[in-house]
């Protein structure tokens, strides 16, 4: 065994107890659903977890119902201190069944158990605790008196972070009193249908929250329901665009967040190992499966080679495998589907003439797996610095003054996030004031805390995710 091998430490799946097959959950149980079934997999090893039901328009039909029925009876009625008791015990739930959520979470998604342990589950237990608090105090939300609820909210998410975006969207809804029903993404709805079982057991009264499986098809069905009054997706910018024209004219309020090309902009004075770190964390966490990953690294020209080559040595001690392993740095790419676009775009970066340099790891021979790559010598006109790779691929761009850093960090459609390393305080107030993005940060990247909006300006999308920002969002009146 060499210097910086470890022992194989998998988490233990045994804490599981997964059912065969899971149906919809409409109205508090779980039901057939009528548009058929498919399977969920392990993308670690192509492994067949549970099957799973496909919600046809009928299904999507019968949950908009239920939502409507328990809005209107039920939740818009109940005191705003007796909805934060049920956010709270649902919390409380998720904290006791974190390990067995993050093991869920990485068996289907792929992601390092470090990972969903540390940083998915505690912050999905966070965003039910942060909005529990909110429920009572909506007079405070910033959006006049007595706030009202807007009623059934159809929301449909993404893969990457699944139980996570899934607090994101639900946690808030329900505070503000809105009822839900709920579409997570087709190859990883395991962790939303454990959290079902735990609405179950914190006795949350039937349809205020249901949950239909599906691929965008069911997705579809839900966001063109004509009995919803919100919809909040997060996910590509092309289906989002789909559903802004669907949505258009219709009276429904819509929150969109979508994809980004973050900056993580290095200045010449910053901490240089401390910068690294956060390039390695700004791209590579989560497998670079992260709508504001730092994905272009801008990098001031005199310190660009000092900073590739302990980026490169660092990169080279990180391990890639088995999701479940607590070693795990770089877990499976959720999907074949998007293993392919990720190595697509990787060889129109060769091919455009950028140089590309990958860790040397050891694939594993099943599964969906893509070593963390570097590109340097990257232009602006190049595809890798425009498109979103949403994969662990980082392209390298250099810059002179900050003016430079600014106008390129500004050119690209998107404006979700951006990173600014300096040691300078009042250059990084200065730039980030500059920067079109929704979320900045400062030394440091891909932070998030429930109080702190979260959101995107241009093609990333529109409405705040986050903090009272988050509930104005779910209110009438108030402009998200
Ligand atoms: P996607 O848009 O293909 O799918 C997202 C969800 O939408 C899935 O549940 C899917 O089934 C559903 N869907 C697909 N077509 C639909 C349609 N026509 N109508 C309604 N729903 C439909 O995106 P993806 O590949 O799952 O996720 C990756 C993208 O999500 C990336 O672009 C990423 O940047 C973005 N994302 C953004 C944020 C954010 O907060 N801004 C967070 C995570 C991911």
């Amino acid at each position: 065994m060499g210097f910086l091998e470890y022992a194989p430490a998998p988490e233990s799946r045994s804490i599981l107890q997964l059912k065969d097959s899971y149906g919809l959950f409409i109205n508090g149980e779980f039901v057939e659903g009528r548009g058929g079934a498919f399977d969920t997999i392990s993308p670690a090893d192509e492994s067949r977890i549970a099957s799973l039901a496909i919600g046809s328009d009928e299904d999507v039909d019968a949950a908009v119902a239920a939502a409507r029925q328990a809005h209107t009876k039920v939740w818009s009625k109940m005191s705003g201190r007796d909805r934060g008791k049920y956010l709270f015990r649902i919390a409380r739930l998720v904290q006791e069944r974190a390990r067995e959520l993050a093991v869920a979470e990485s068996l289907d998604n792929g992601k390092p158990i470090r990972e969903s342990r540390d940083v998915d589950v505690p912050l999905v237990a966070a965003w039910f605790f942060y909005y529990a608090g909110w429920a009572d105090k909506l007079d405070h939300a910033g959006v006049g008196a007595n706030p009202q609820s807007l009623g059934v909210a159809g929301q449909v998410i993404p893969w990457n972070f699944p139980l996570l975006m899934l607090a994101w969207k639900v946690a808030p809804a329900l505070a503000a009193g809105n009822t839900v029903v709920l579409k997570p993404a087709e190859t990883t709805s395991l962790t939303a249908l454990i959290f079902a079982e735990i609405l179950q057991q914190a006795d949350l009264p039937a349809g205020v929250v249901n949950i239909v499986t599906g691929a965008g098809a069911t997705g579809a069905s839900l966001v063109r329901h004509p009995d919803i009054n919100k919809v909040a997706f997060t996910g590509s910018t092309g289906v989002g665009r789909d559903i802004a024209k669907a949505v258009a004219g219709t009276g429904k309020s819509l929150t969109l967040e979508l994809g980004g090309k973050a900056a993580n902009i290095v200045f010449d004075d910053a901490p240089i190992d401390q910068a690294v770190e956060g390039i390695v964390n700004g791209i590579f966490f989560n497998q670079g499966h992260v709508c504001c990953a730092g994905s272009r690294l801008l990098v001031q020209e005199s310190i660009h080679d000092e900073v590739i080559d302990r980026l490169k040595a660092r990169l080279s001690t990180l391990r890639l495998g088995d999701p479940l392993d607590k070693n795990t740095d770089i877990g499976a790419i959720n999907s074949a589907s998007q293993l392919a676009r990720i190595r697509e775009l990787s060889d129109i970066g060769e091919a455009e003439g950028a140089e590309r340099w990958t860790a040397d790891c050891e694939i594993p021979e099943q599964g969906f797996w893509f070593a963390p790559t570097i590109f340097t010598g990257v232009e602006t006109s190049h595809r890798i610095a425009r498109e979103e790779v949403f994969g662990p691929v980082l392209s390298v761009l250099t810059f002179r003054t900050p003016d430079e850093a600014v106008a390129k960090a500004n050119n690209t459609p998107y404006g979700l996030s951006a990173g600014i390393w300096s040691d300078k305080g009042s250059r990084i107030l200065a730039v980030a004031d500059r920067l079109r993005a929704g979320v900045v940060w400062a030394n440091t990247f891909n932070r998030f805390d429930p109080s702190s909006p979260f959101g995107g300006y241009k093609e990333s999308g529109y409405g705040r995710e986050g903090g009272k920002q988050g509930l104005a969002a779910y209110l009438k009146g108030a402009s998200a």
